[in-house]
């Protein structure tokens, strides 16, 4: 059967949930394969609004099996909290129907200790981490100590192992930040307070992707932000710790010989982007505030006000190009609706010279936008759901993206519900 991916285009909350949500009425299963509770992803449907940040966007059908895969970066505590707020907003969560790979890692405290110690120790040089212990999480998943979900069902081997991980870990925290010392036992009641309750979801997902995949269900792969912020190929080092791009989910799932042959890459119809580091198309003042209400662009996780600009196609371009999509859902085309003129960054402008090429991230703090001026439309397309309801300068705005990042537009949303898409 066609797997599909759906992957960010740019720096993320591009309205990936969104689409998954749409999308997952054609898939059996929905895996995430990298990243943690660090971002979010909001989904509007008839339940009500949810803010996900670890759960998969087909939890919400309880017909799709949900994983989070061995790339995930689990945070018990916080994906405890999120499925009692879903559960109490009536969606189910049985162990039939989302799982967890008893290969991904636990972020522990000791990994959200670290990161506010060393955002604190850059103090005025931070990077913006959202502080979730996602950096010392991957940084220890390479150096090979983390605890696997699944060493939770083997009690004995679970204490001797944190034992040395405690040993270990304490010297980070005492000798380099003069932080307190942590103990076995207080890592172990933490374990067990949160780590516990989620022992029934803890499978060997791997096979039960290999068996769905037999048995000719469709998989549908679900990324956390965009391809800038890929740690291979994106911002670097304003990046994430894990890999985001469509070519990881095979790895980050455990199903590293599937072929994916949809990858849906998602863009908004202008830009975003949450923390610090080069943001090329980046407007302020007056202009970014209207554009941020417009698009009510403030952070799912944190609340904080992203940063805003007009559509950057050379961004864009290569983020097409680095999640090898093979078409792209153009999202919250409603919000530009206000503008009579609609800037898009058409080139970058770097120590004089024009270019089309996104640049190595170190050039990018040099780079200066050249824009385009289309025409607004002017009026609300809200209520549009097919392609030619839309105005045609809504229309001409698609295909000249279309035509810029030389990649199909599919899908063009309107607005947050599940039935505000327009499917060209
Ligand atoms: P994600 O992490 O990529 O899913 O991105 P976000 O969580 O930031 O989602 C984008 C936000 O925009 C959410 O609040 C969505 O409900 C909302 N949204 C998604 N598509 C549209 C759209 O077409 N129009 C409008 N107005 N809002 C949308």
């Amino acid at each position: 059967m066609a797997h599909g991916a759906i992957v960010g285009i740019n720096w993320g909350d591009e309205g990936k949930g969104r689409m998954v949500d749409l999308l997952t009425e054609q898939y059996d299963v929905v895996v995430r394969y990298q990243g943690g509770g660090n971002a979010g992803h909001t989904v509007v449907n008839d339940k009500g609004t949810f803010a996900l940040h670890l759960l998969p966007s087909g939890i919400f059908r309880p017909e799709v099996i949900n994983i989070l895969g061995n790339g995930v970066a689990v945070d018990c505590e916080n994906l405890l909290k999120e499925m009692q707020e879903v559960e109490q907003k009536g969606v189910p969560l049985e162990p039939s129907h989302f799982m967890i790979s008893e290969r991904a890692s636990l972020v522990l405290p000791w990994h959200r200790d670290l990161d506010a110690l060393e955002e604190a120790r850059l103090a005025d040089r931070k990077f913006g981490s959202t502080k979730q212990g996602i950096a010392p999480f991957y940084a220890d998943k390479a150096a090979k100590k983390t605890i696997m979900a699944g060493e939770l069902l083997y009690p004995e081997h679970l204490r001797n192992h944190v034992e040395q991980l405690v040993e270990w870990k304490n010297l980070t925290l005492t000798k380099v930040y003069g932080a307190p010392a942590t103990t076995t036992e207080e890592v172990l009641s933490w374990l067990k307070q949160y780590a516990e309750p989620l022992k029934p979801y803890i499978r060997n997902t791997a096979k039960v992707l290999r068996e769905a995949d037999r048995a000719g269900k469709k998989i549908l792969f679900e990324a956390q932000l965009g391809a800038l912020r890929d740690l291979d190929l994106g911002i670097h080092p304003y990046t994430t710790s894990s890999n985001s791009l469509a070519a990881y989910a095979p790895v980050g799932s455990g199903f590293p010989a599937v072929h994916i042959k949809d990858v849906l890459g998602v863009v908004k119809a202008y830009s975003s982007c949450v923390g610090e580091g080069p943001f090329t198309c980046e407007w302020f003042g007056d202009q970014a505030e209207a554009l941020r209400k417009a698009g009510n662009e403030y952070g799912a996780k944190t609340g904080r006000p992203r940063r805003v600009g007009p559509i950057d196609l050379v961004a864009t371009r290569y983020g097409v190009d680095a999640q090898g999509a093979t078409a792209i859902a153009l999202t919250k085309l409603d919000v530009l609706s206000y503008l009579d003129e609609i800037p898009v960054v058409e080139r970058y402008r770097i120590h004089g010279d024009e270019t089309n090429e996104f640049p190595f991230p170190e050039l990018l703090n040099d780079a200066e936008p050249v824009e385009t001026i289309l025409p607004g439309w002017k009026q609300d397309i809200s209520g549009c759901r097919t392609w030619d309801d839309l105005p045609q300068a809504a229309k001409d705005y698609v295909l000249y993206l279309e035509k810029a990042i030389d990649c199909p537009i599919r899908y063009v949303s309107v607005g947050p519900e599940r039935e505000a898409i327009i499917l060209r």
